[in-house]
């Protein structure tokens, strides 16, 4: 494979993303089979990674998609997603937002209660979900939260009363409640213990159908990290939601909200190494790209394997990688790595989530290319930019 990336660099250009269809196939899969349920639903959350491309191969596995932004709920029906397959999940957005998600009769999922009330007033009878805020604290580890209390996201479940009493008297109709916490979730125990909550706030609306738990699968990124044991809280989750259906005497359909999850380990980041520069105290590589590009590493301290492809079986050296943008942008540092000369290509793995889709232009560099590896064909799904694509919008004013 270190020689296919190679080729791949050498055909495409530097820097590049590389997406493998296969792996994010086998992970849908598995997300998929992992819940024994009568009714699941799948929303691909699309801000992970949003190329057209990427859209339609889970719209061609069944997928729905969630999305954040009208623009996402845009780019979802045109990659062929019907309205109804899309659930929109803003949070601060204006009314006029709204307006636009209702006239593409996409599913809404509410966040706040004037925006519900707004909702309720304008369009009497109107079909919502609504996102609840669990306030819930895995035990004693302040890291592991479903939502604190001054976190931004949902109606606070504290505000069961008051949002019961909008939906009855607007004449809301509740199709689905929904939670979504945000981070990486270690222990799948927090899933379980939100779903008590949202079992409880579900049993005071008879109108809810849809069940939806958001994400918050983790991924391994270092070796040694764990990922979320997805087969043994499918299991275990499946058994609370059946247990609750049976309760309720009622075919609710269980939903999820999987981005990383889906995505992040089939991308690779190559990029090429520009400089090797030795300083007093360590060794220092610097590539063809950096935090415009790739900002995981230093806006969330991610963690990105790294190996040098060009010299897989080489002597392993410490380097620290850094960017070419002019602020400190360090993707890696400490890190062990086959001997690093001019040219060679390092591969960063798991950069499909979170990765392309948050690239800028910052110093007006040009953002990488995105190829796609297809039934074991490289394909480009998306250009490398241009100068034209940075000037395209610019009005340019006779000064
Ligand atoms: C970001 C987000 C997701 C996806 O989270 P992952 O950690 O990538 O799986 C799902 N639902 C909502 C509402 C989100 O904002």
């Amino acid at each position: 494979m270190d020689r296919d990336y190679q080729e791949l660099l050498n055909e495409f250009g530097s820097p590049l993303y590389v997406y493998e269809e296969e792996v994010i196939r086998k992970n849908y899969e598995r997300f998929k089979s992992a819940f024994q349920v009568e009714n699941l639903k799948i929303f691909y959350a699309c801000k992970a990674l949003s190329n057209q491309n990427i859209l339609s191969l889970f719209k061609s596995y069944g997928a729905s998609l969630d999305c954040v932004s009208i623009e996402e709920v845009e780019l979802g029906i045109r990659a062929g997603f019907s309205p109804q397959e899309i659930l929109f999940t803003p949070n601060c957005i204006s009314e006029e937002e709204y307006e636009r998600a209702i006239a593409f009769g996409v599913r809404i999922n509410v966040d706040n209660l004037p925006a519900l009330e707004y909702l309720g007033m304008k369009y009497p009878g109107i079909r919502l979900w609504i996102r609840i805020n669990p306030h819930l604290m895995a035990g004693g580890n302040r890291k592991i939260s479903v939502g604190h209390i001054d976190s931004k996201f949902g109606i606070s479940i504290h505000q069961l009363p008051h949002l019961k009493r909008l939906v009855q008297s607007l004449g809301i109709e509740v199709e689905g409640i929904h939670t979504h916490t945000g981070s990486d979730i270690i222990d799948p125990e927090i899933f379980i213990r939100a779903a008590e909550l949202i079992f409880g706030v579900v049993r005071e609306f008879e109108s809810v159908r849809y069940i939806d738990f958001g994400s918050g699968f983790k991924v391994p990124y270092r070796p040694e990290d764990t990922e979320t044991q997805l087969e043994e809280f499918g299991k275990k989750f499946g058994d609370a939601f059946n247990e609750f259906c049976t309760s309720q005497g009622k075919e609710y359909t269980l939903c999820f909200e999987p981005g990383k999850f889906l995505v992040s380990n089939s991308g690779s980041f190559l990029t090429k190494v520009n400089i090797i520069k030795q300083t007093t105290s360590c060794v220092f590589i610097g590539v063809d790209s950096g935090f415009n590009h790739f900002i995981r590493p230093m806006f969330y301290d991610a963690h990105h394997e790294l190996s040098n492809i060009s010299n897989p079986g080489g002597e392993k050296k410490v380097y620290n990688v850094v960017g070419y943008i002019c602020e400190t942008d360090t993707f890696a540092s400490d890190r062990f790595i086959s001997e690093v000369k001019k040219g060679d290509v390092l591969r960063f793995s798991n950069a499909g989530a979170y990765c392309f889709s948050m690239a800028s232009n910052y110093n007006s560099r040009l953002r990488p290319a995105e190829v796609l590896i297809l039934n074991g064909e490289a394909r480009l799904i998306r250009k490398r930019e241009t100068l034209e694509n940075l000037l395209e919008n610019q009005v340019i004013l006779e000064l």
